[in-house]
């Protein structure tokens, strides 16, 4: 992409709205723009970014056996008054009428939704167990939307259910997304603690929120110093593997939210103790007949009795991911993106755009960069290197090959790496073979 032909409108001052570094910089950046409050546009870079975070999340839902469908985001009240949500859900649902009167609702979740089609299928225990999920807007009229898209009204969520047979069944596809969900957040660079959350009524220990540990975050959190550093995935077991002893292994170091820990209960020795802020990304929810006993969710058993099903529902804040992302990678000049969710791979910077040699070679990497399929925003702006060199720190993309006059004249042009800041001078054909068969690591 040429930058001349891109859509790039970035900010040099600091917006006085934003509070937290991650909602400052995506408007900087020209990510985000909002439209009324909590509800924002995605503008072209923010939206790469948001569907390279929801592609990773799909891969992971896709490996883990869930299958994708896509609901509706207005939903039918009568669904949600045969759960007896309706009422319940207060002043965060945003209910609308139709011209003919009729009540809908912008869903800001799906257990009635999904659990109606399922049932209205699925007959026997033969056909289970199935995940079934989607990627698809929510509307929450949250009280108070704050920190940009990381608690909008409107926000883009994956949301699973799982339906099985028995509590077994369950326990097992609750363990499958305890897994993926590790494993999605590892792709996204990110160390999302899996901590026990409030499990409802139900009870039980299977409510887990994913928590990302950051000063701005909204709950407080205590976990095991161990989590801090421990590698996650070390010996992890595959999708088709006994999950138990895994999901054992981690769930019996220290997480909770608040509302789960119990000072009076938790063993650990103050000096291993953890108390932070978080910023939740992800929630897993197992809530047994909940929403199949109220809306009819039932299969013949193998024994031809009657089962009302057992169903988890697992969420992720896909759009709120993208300011997670932030929070802990950036620097003074901006941000500093992982290498998987980056807008675009390699900033190509024209120092002095109009000198025949330097947009020669500009035009020759960016051509190469192309066929090599390598993601490359070319900057082909007449404006000054320092303009040049400011906006590419700050949308962060994880490699600026620079090129200039002066070292064309030796033959070499200039490869930074975006986080750590180191610069090193190669020739076009060293860098061209850097960016596109070596699998370089920002
Ligand atoms: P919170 O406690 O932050 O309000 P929640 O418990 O209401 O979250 P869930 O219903 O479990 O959230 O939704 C699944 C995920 O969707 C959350 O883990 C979070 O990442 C994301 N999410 C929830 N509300 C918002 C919001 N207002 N804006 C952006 N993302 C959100
Ligand atoms: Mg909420």
């Amino acid at each position: 992409m040429r930058l001349t032909a891109f859509f790039l409108p970035t900010l040099k001052e600091t917006p006085n709205e934003a509070q937290v570094v991650s909602h400052r910089l995506m408007l900087r950046a020209g990510m985000i723009r909002q439209t009324s409050s909590g509800i924002y546009a995605w503008l072209p870079l923010g939206y790469r970014v948001l569907r390279k975070i929801e592609q990773i999340v799909r891969e992971e839902q896709d490996a883990a056996g869930a299958l994708e469908l896509l609901m509706p985001t207005i939903q039918p009240a009568e669904l949600w008054k045969t759960s007896g949500r309706y009422d319940d859900y207060g002043k965060e649902m945003l209910r609308i009428k139709d011209r003919h009167d009729r009540e809908m609702l912008f869903g800001p979740t799906a257990e009635e939704v999904i659990t109606d089609i399922f049932k209205s299928y699925v007959k026997s225990y033969r056909d289970l167990p199935k995940n079934l999920y989607n990627i698809q807007w929510k509307f929450r009229d949250e009280i108070r939307p704050r920190f940009g898209i990381m608690r909008g009204r409107e926000f883009l969520m994956k949301d699973a259910y799982s339906f099985d047979l028995d509590y077994a069944g369950a326990r097992r596809a609750y363990q499958k997304m305890f897994l993926a969900y590790l494993r999605t957040f590892a792709r996204l660079n990110l160390r999302a603690i899996p901590m026990k959350a409030d499990s409802g009524p139900i009870g039980g220990d299977m409510s887990h929120e994913f928590i990302i540990l950051a000063e701005t975050g909204e709950s407080v959190v205590f976990c095991d110093k161990r989590w801090v550093e421990l590698d996650v995935l070390a010996d992890a077991p595959s999708f088709a593997d006994d999950l138990e002893p895994f999901y054992l292994r981690h769930t019996s170091i220290y997480a909770a939210t608040e509302e789960k820990h119990d000072p009076a209960h938790c063993q650990l020795a103050p000096e291993q103790l953890v108390t932070a802020r978080g910023i939740e990304v992800g929630h897993i929810f197992y809530f047994g007949t909940k929403y199949s006993k109220p809306l009819g969710a039932v299969v013949t058993g193998p024994d031809g009795e009657p089962v009302t099903v057992e169903m988890g529902s697992y969420g992720i804040g896909v759009s709120r991911l993208v300011a997670a992302i932030i929070e802990p990678s950036h620097d003074g000049a901006g941000i500093i993106w992982p290498e998987s969710v980056a807008p675009y791979k390699v900033g190509l910077i024209n120092l002095k755009q109009g000198d025949a040699a330097c947009d020669t070679v500009c035009e020759a990497l960016y051509d190469n960069l192309l066929t090599a399929r390598v993601e490359v925003l070319y900057d082909d702006r007449p404006d000054r290197p320092g303009a040049k060199f400011a906006d590419m720190d700050l949308i962060g993309l994880p490699w600026q090959l620079l090129v200039g006059p002066r070292g064309l004249k030796s033959g070499t042009v200039e490869l930074k790496n975006r986080k750590t800041g180191e610069r090193v001078e190669l020739s076009q054909d060293s860098a061209l073979a850097k960016l596109t068969s070596v699998k370089l690591t920002a």
